[in-house]
């Protein structure tokens, strides 16, 4: 990312809006801008949070579509109300006279009036072993975007993060068949242990060594005792880390997400209508909220974009009465 005070090119093209970021969250903005007849362009690096995912559940209307489809549609839609989407990665957000410059990684420049940056988040996962290769499809984090496709199957929660007796007996609601396995540096309270027993939850000690393969899918997990323990599935809490450089840029601070003391991801704050502080600067989707998904990203887009539109509008009144007061020779306000 650049954190360069000038860019290396002056802008070629100039936008009232500019979308950072083509996910549910951008696109759904990118939508309400271009209807509301803004020019607007979006530039996308193609990489959402869920693309290792089959399908995108809870999402109302459109349950089960493919997230690289529910995307396609999107674009096609932002698209065919005038506005503008490309592939591309943004490497520089500064602030101008104007309003913005955007840099992107071949070192061209477009100018934005305002901004709304939509980067999502990135889940890190502990070093496990054969965990990375089936991340989205056979090691899970969520049980409402995977639950019911594993539901009365084997699963087992790695004890990785703050949330993982809490995960446990979240599946168990999809599932009987849960087994929580110990990880260093976690260590399980009694009365922990007392509840997961009381739900049927077999808790392992042994912290898990590797994730085990057949056929491409998951078929157990290998304990640093030796044991094998046969799943279909494997649950890990994610370390979900906002991709926030461009607005720590652009001046902006990163917080912690927490729950008691432990903290589980980062996110940049801004107001319920995505407005962080730095005016002209709007935010939504998992940048600035670990916890939302598709439809909740789509919803904070859609309200980020009527929010840059009313202040456009608003900001082009005081331009006109500026100048109609001007023209009838009364005082400036
Ligand atoms: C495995 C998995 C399965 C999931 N399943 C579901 C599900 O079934 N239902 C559900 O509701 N939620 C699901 N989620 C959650 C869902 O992925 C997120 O809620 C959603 O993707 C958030 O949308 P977003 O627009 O904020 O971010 P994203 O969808 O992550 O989109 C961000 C976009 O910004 C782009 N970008 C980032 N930086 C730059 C840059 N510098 N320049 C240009 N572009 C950039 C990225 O390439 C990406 O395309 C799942 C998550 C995971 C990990």
């Amino acid at each position: 990312m650049s954190t360069r005070e000038t860019f290396m090119n002056e802008p070629t093209r100039s936008f009232e809006a500019v979308v950072v970021g083509g996910g549910a969250a951008g696109l759904a903005g990118a939508l309400t801008l271009a209807r509301a007849r803004r020019s607007v362009l979006v530039i996308d690096g193609g990489q959402p949070r869920n693309a290792p995912a089959q399908g995108v559940h809870a999402y109302l209307g459109s349950e089960g579509t493919s997230p690289a489809d529910l995307l396609a549609r999107g674009r096609a839609e932002v698209t065919s109300y005038g506005g503008v989407v490309e592939q591309g990665q943004v490497v520089g957000l500064k602030r101008t006279e104007g309003g913005f410059a955007v840099e992107r990684e071949d070192g061209s420049v477009v100018a934005a009036q305002r901004l709304l940056v939509t980067t999502g988040l990135v889940d890190e996962l502990p070093d496990i072993p054969g965990l990375a290769e089936h991340w989205g499809t056979g090691v899970l984090h969520c049980p409402y975007c995977h639950g019911w496709e594993v539901r009365d199957r084997p699963v087992g929660v790695v004890a990785s993060g703050p949330v993982a007796v809490h995960a446990s007996l979240l599946w168990r609601q999809w599932t009987e068949k849960v087994t929580l396995f110990a990880h260093p540096g976690r260590t399980l309270g009694s009365l922990e242990r007392e509840k997961l027993a009381a739900r049927g939850i077999t808790v392992v000690d042994s912290p898990v060594e590797a994730v085990l393969s057949e056929e491409g899918g998951v078929s157990g997990v290998r304990t640093v005792d030796g044991s094998v323990v046969a799943v279909d599935a494997v649950v890990v809490p994610t370390f979900m880390r906002s991709r926030s450089q461009l607005l720590v840029d652009l001046g902006l601070e990163v917080s912690e997400q927490k729950m008691g003391e432990h903290v589980m991801g980062t996110y940049v704050a801004a107001d319920a209508t995505g407005a962080t502080a730095v005016p002209g600067v709007w935010v939504a989707g998992n940048v600035t909220s670990v916890s939302e998904q598709v439809i909740g990203s789509a919803a904070a887009g859609n309200k980020a974009g009527a929010m840059i539109n009313a202040d456009l509008v608003m900001a082009e009144a005081e331009r006109a009465l500026e100048r109609a007061r001007a023209e009838q020779g009364a005082p400036a306000l």
